[in-house]
C-alpha cells in the first residue's frame, strides 16, 4: 500500500504515520490512537481502526490477541452541548459493571508485553510510567551512570497523565507552590530543546472567575502574593475579562484573577519525551509490567515482584498516582490518598477564538483551547463517591453543558465528540506525598498531586532526583508521609475543578 494513502480521514493519519508510530513502539492500539491522532476525530475510528489493525498486522506489531478496539467513548455520535443542557439532571451512583471493564486478554499478563528479562537487580526501580516516574526517571539517568527501572503496568499515557486538561498555570496561593509551577513552565517551554518533542504549549492565559465577595478576597490575596514572586498577575472587572473572551457571559461573575503567562499543553508528548529521553540516558523503561509485590525485610526495601519476576532494589519509588495506596499495600504501607473519578470531554475542533483557560471558580467548571481547535473541559462534582472509577457518565454531561453554555452561550450548537474520565489522587490536605515512608527505608513515595501534578512535575521530578543524590530539600520535610500521623496537615492548597 502507498504509505502516503490515508487511514484516517478526520484527522488526516496516512499509512506512513501508523508506520512511524509502530517503529517507535507504539503499535497497540490505545497508543497508536494517541500517538497518530487515528480516532480521536468525530468518526471516532468507525473508518479507520479495522484498516489500521490491518497494518499492524501486517507489521506484526500486534499480537492477534491485542487486537482489540479502542474504548469506546460516549457521546458516540456527535452531540450538541444544547441538547445535554437540556436534560433532567441524572443521579450520581450509576456504574458500569465491573466485568465490563475487564481486560479483554483475561487475567494474565498483557498480551504486549516485552518477552525480555528483566535485569536481576537495579539500583532504583520507579513503579508508574505517569509524568511523575517518567520525569524522575530522566533528571536521575542524567546524574550519572546508575541502573534506574521504570515498571508501567500498561500503556504510557495509561493514567492521569494521559487524561488530563493540560492546564499549567502558576497562579497558586502558596510560595512553594508557585516556585514549582513557575520551573516547571519555564522547562516546559524548553521541553522541545531538551527532549526533541513538541508539547504545544500555549500561554494564552488563565482567567479565575469569582462569583461571591469570599473568592475575591481570595483570588486578591491570591494575586499580592503572585505579584511578590515576580507573575504579572491582576484581578480585573468583568468588562476587562470581557475583552480578554468576549464570548463570556459577564453578569455570572463580579471579578476574575488574570495572569496572561499561564497555559495549556498536550500532555502526551510530555510522556514520550521523558520516556525517550530517560531511555536515551541508559535508563530502562518497561511497559505493560505490572509490579504485583514489593519485598520489604528488616525494615528496608529489597525489590519488587512483577508479573515478568522479581527485580532486586535498594530503592524503590511509588509514583503509581490514584493507584499508589494500592501498590503501597504490597509493601504494608497505608497511604491516606483517596482516589476521585474525575470527568473531562473535547468537542469538535473549531477556530481559534478562546485565549485562556477559563475557570469559573465555586462550581468548578473550566475549560480552555487546544492546540487542535478542540474545547477541553472539566467539571468535578461534589458528590463523587471515592472510588477508581474511570467511567464516563451522563450526569457529568448534563452538568457541564449546562455550566459551559450559561457562561458561554455561543457554544450552545457546538458538538461534543469525546468524553473521559480518570483519577484525582486526593490526600486529605490536597498536597503531595513525596519521600521516605517512615520505618520502611529506601521505599519512597511521590503522588498525592490531586488535579495539579501534570503541571508540578517537571520540578517535582528534578527536586526529587536532587535530593535522592543527597541534596537537602525542604519540601521532602514538608511534603513528608509523617505529617499525616503528626498531625501536620498542610492548610494551603487551592484546587480548581
Ligand atoms: C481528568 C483530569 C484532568 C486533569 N487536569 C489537569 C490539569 O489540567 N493540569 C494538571 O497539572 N493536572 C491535571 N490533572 C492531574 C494530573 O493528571 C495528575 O496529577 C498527574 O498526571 C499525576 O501523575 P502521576 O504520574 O502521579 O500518576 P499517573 O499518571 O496516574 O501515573 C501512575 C501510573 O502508575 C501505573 N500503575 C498503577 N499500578 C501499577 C502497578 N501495580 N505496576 C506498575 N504500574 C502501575 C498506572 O498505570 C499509571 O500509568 C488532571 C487529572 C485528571 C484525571
Amino acid at each position: 500500500m502507498n504509505d502516503k494513502a490515508i487511514v484516517c480521514a478526520c484527522e488526516d493519519v496516512s499509512v506512513r504515520d501508523v508506520e512511524d508510530a509502530i517503529a517507535h513502539g507504539f503499535g497497540d492500539i490505545e497508543s497508536l490512537k494517541r500517538y497518530t491522532g487515528l480516532g480521536t476525530g468525530p468518526c471516532q475510528g468507525k473508518s479507520c481502526e479495522s484498516g489500521a489493525m490491518r497494518i499492524c498486522e501486517a507489521r506484526k506489531a500486534v499480537p492477534p490477541e491485542a487486537q482489540v478496539p479502542f474504548r469506546a467513548r460516549p457521546p458516540f455520535v456527535p452531540t450538541q452541548l444544547s441538547a445535554f443542557a437540556g436534560l433532567e439532571l441524572p443521579a450520581t451512583g450509576y456504574r458500569l459493571p465491573a466485568t465490563r471493564l475487564r481486560p479483554t486478554w483475561g487475567t494474565g499478563p498483557h498480551p504486549l508485553q516485552p518477552k525480555t528479562r528483566l535485569p536481576e537487580k537495579v539500583d532504583v526501580v520507579i513503579v508508574g510510567g505517569g509524568i511523575m516516574g517518567l520525569a524522575l526517571a530522566w533528571n536521575l539517568a542524567g546524574q550519572g551512570p546508575q541502573k534506574i527501572l521504570v515498571l508501567e503496568r500498561g500503556y504510557l499515557c495509561e493514567g492521569a497523565s494521559g487524561r488530563n486538561g493540560g492546564g499549567v498555570r502558576a497562579q497558586w496561593t502558596t510560595p512553594l507552590l508557585i516556585e514549582l509551577a513557575k520551573e516547571s513552565i519555564d522547562f516546559m517551554g524548553r521541553f522541545a530543546q531538551e527532549l526533541g518533542i513538541n508539547v504545544w504549549l500555549r500561554k494564552g492565559g488563565y482567567l479565575f472567575l469569582a462569583h461571591d465577595d469570599d473568592t475575591v478576597r481570595r483570588i486578591e490575596y491570591g494575586a499580592e502574593l503572585q505579584k511578590r514572586y515576580g507573575l504579572p498577575t491582576r484581578v480585573i472587572t468583568p468588562g476587562e475579562a470581557g475583552e480578554i473572551v468576549p464570548e463570556l457571559d459577564v453578569s455570572r461573575f463580579i471579578a476574575a484573577s488574570w495572569n496572561p503567562e499561564d497555559g495549556v499543553v498536550f500532555p502526551w508528548p510530555f510522556l514520550w519525551g521523558y520516556a525517550d529521553g530517560a531511555r536515551k540516558r541508559g535508563a530502562q523503561v518497561e511497559t505493560f509490567t505490572r509490579v504485583t509485590g514489593i519485598d520489604v525485610s528488616g525494615g528496608r526495601v529489597r525489590g519488587v515482584q512483577t508479573d515478568r519476576g522479581r527485580v532486586a532494589a535498594d530503592r524503590v519509588v511509588i509514583a503509581c498516582g490514584a493507584w499508589s495506596p494500592t501498590v503501597a499495600r504490597l509493601a504494608g504501607v497505608a497511604l491516606p490518598n483517596v482516589p476521585y473519578r474525575h470527568e473531562i470531554v473535547s468537542s469538535e475542533p473549531l477556530k481559534p477564538f478562546l485565549g485562556p483557560l477559563v475557570s469559573m471558580l465555586g462550581t468548578g467548571l473550566y475549560f480552555s483551547q487546544s492546540m487542535r481547535g478542540e474545547i477541553v473541559g472539566g467539571m468535578g462534582d461534589p458528590d463523587e463517591e471515592p472510588g477508581l472509577n474511570q467511567t464516563s457518565s451522563l450526569r457529568f454531561m448534563t452538568r457541564y453543558a449546562r455550566a459551559l453554555t450559561e457562561l458561554l452561550p455561543v457554544v450552545g450548537k457546538v458538538k461534543l465528540l469525546r468524553q473521559w474520565a480518570g483519577c484525582y489522587d486526593f490526600t486529605p490536605d490536597r498536597s503531595p506525598i513525596l519521600g521516605e515512608t517512615p520505618g520502611v527505608s529506601g521505599l519512597l513515595q511521590m503522588s498525592g498531586f490531586v488535579g495539579h501534578g501534570f503541571m508540578m512535575a517537571p520540578a517535582v521530578g528534578r527536586r526529587m532526583a536532587a535530593w535522592m543524590a543527597g541534596g537537602q530539600d525542604e519540601i521532602f520535610e514538608k511534603y513528608g508521609l509523617r505529617r499525616f500521623a503528626d498531625g501536620r496537615l498542610i492548610q494551603e492548597t487551592f484546587i480548581i475543578g
